[in-house]
């Protein structure tokens, strides 16, 4: 084992390799408080890379209803629980003094799936990651649970809150969890893969299999916390998301040669996804970046946070937590940035309301953004605190400078004629 440091941990961590970095880093945020269940990126990204024989249960990406749903069936739960076996009452948090980028959320002082697994010893030796294998019978519905809230109160089944639902926790509740492989830092299937097998990309940090090498031992499937490879049987082999790397790499014609953000992102139904390529230092944390979209909203405003972040993974898929959800499971699932980030989502300042226009606006990537100021338009109370809105203009720029997006924060009215009332 290597000792790395892990920023979202706030510490350094046990790896079974040395520390190594990419450039640049494949990053998405995905706003859970729009996304409506619609599978439009499911569908996206099957019709574009997993329709062939051997891959009909194979969904690099889903969208899952929490708390039930899972694909495959209560992945995070068996992790959570492995966790807390190896380590009992220990997966806390110290968040007494965060730090900024090199411990934002403070220092996790429970153990990772890394550190965990050399507790884990079977007749093949320790695991190189805390995991298990799911069943085929676990991977054989991607939507089981769907729309399935939490009832009122426990042991009540079928029973929903009679007394009308308020903010800032809703008692009957559920919400869509769309996922892709976090393309991590620290990626616990590379880990695991006793062929190396699995490469990560020095240019963008892109996790691949490599088909030729790949003999389908499925021990990435068995390490990966988050259940992101998934096995071929008509070739033997594992196979997993790619991140659409041809149009990262801008080399999809619709892009006139600038990178584009995936499949799964530009079929956004409802703008929740933003995708990027974030610069890194030679310690893994990531350079300043300040008008970098994922790097205001991860390291400046800290609305986006890690999903699991105590896995120990590094993962770089981010998410805005859904605001109508019992606290604890949301610390649970995203860490103790929680609370902080919803209360800044629910009260954006100015420049906050600026980025999230950038949301599904272009499929290109955008590298950087500004924000031209224009007047104020409106003015109220959230929450009992004061909410100021300016009609500003934000401005989203290619990796070469073009501009790609313009977008004001109010959006035009267009009367139609009355003539043409009826006419589409
Ligand atoms: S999410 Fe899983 S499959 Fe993807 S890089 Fe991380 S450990 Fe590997
Ligand atoms: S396309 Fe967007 S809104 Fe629809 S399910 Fe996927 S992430 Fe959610």
């Amino acid at each position: 084992m290597s000792t790395v440091f892990n920023w979202q941990l706030g510490r350094d961590m046990d790896f079974p390799y040395g520390a190594a970095y990419p450039d640049h880093q494949f990053a998405f945020i995905f706003n859970i408080n729009r996304c409506i269940g619609c599978q439009s990126c499911t569908m996206a990204c099957k019709s574009t890379w997993t329709f062939s024989k051997g891959q009909e249960y194979m969904w690099w990406n889903n969208v899952e209803t929490k708390p039930y749903g899972g694909y495959p069936q209560h992945w995070d739960v068996k992790i959570l629980d492995l966790l807390e076996k190896a380590n009992p009452g220990g997966q806390t948090w110290d968040t007494k003094k965060p730090e900024d980028r090199k411990a934002p959320y403070g220092k996790f002082q429970g153990q990772t799936v890394f550190e965990a697994a050399k507790l884990n010893v079977s007749s093949e030796g320790a695991q190189k990651a805390l995991g298990y294998l799911p069943t085929d019978e676990e991977w054989a519905g991607p939507n089981r649970f769907e729309d399935n809230p939490a009832g009122a109160a426990k042991g009540q089944k079928g029973k929903y809150f009679p007394g009308g639902e308020t903010l800032p926790e809703h008692k009957t509740w559920f919400f869509y969890l769309a996922r892709i492989c976090n393309h991590c830092s620290y990626p616990a299937c590379l880990a695991a893969c006793p062929r190396n097998a699995i490469y990560k990309r020095p240019e963008d940090g892109i996790v691949l299999v490599d088909q030729e090498r790949c003999r389908g031992y499925r021990k990435c499937m068995e390490a990966c916390p988050y259940k992101k490879t998934l096995y071929r049987g008509t070739t033997r082999t594992t196979e997993k998301c790619v991140a659409c790397f041809p149009r990262i790499e801008g080399r999809d014609p619709q892009g006139g040669g600038l990178p584009m953000q995936t499949r799964c992102m530009a079929a956004c139904i409802g703008h929740i996804r933003l995708q990027g390529l974030v610069q890194l230092n030679p310690d893994g944390t990531w350079k300043e970046d300040r008008y970098n979209p994922l790097y205001y909203l991860i390291h400046v405003a800290k609305v986006a946070l890690p999903l699991y972040p105590q896995f120990g993974t590094e993962p770089n898929g981010y998410y805005f937590p859904p605001r109508w959800v019992p606290r604890p499971y949301l610390r649970q699932m995203f860490g103790p940035g929680v609370d902080a980030a919803i209360e800044r989502y629910v009260n954006p300042d100015r420049e906050l309301l600026a980025v999230l226009q950038l949301f599904g606006k272009d499929s290109r990537i955008c590298f950087r953004y500004e924000i031209k100021h224009g007047p104020k338009i409106f003015e109220t109370e959230i929450h009992g605190k004061k909410f100021e809105q300016y009609n500003d203009t934000i401005i989203g720029y290619a990796r070469d400078g073009t501009k790609i997006i313009e977008t004001a924060i109010e959006e035009p009215i267009h009367v139609r004629d009355a003539k043409h009332a009826n006419s589409i």
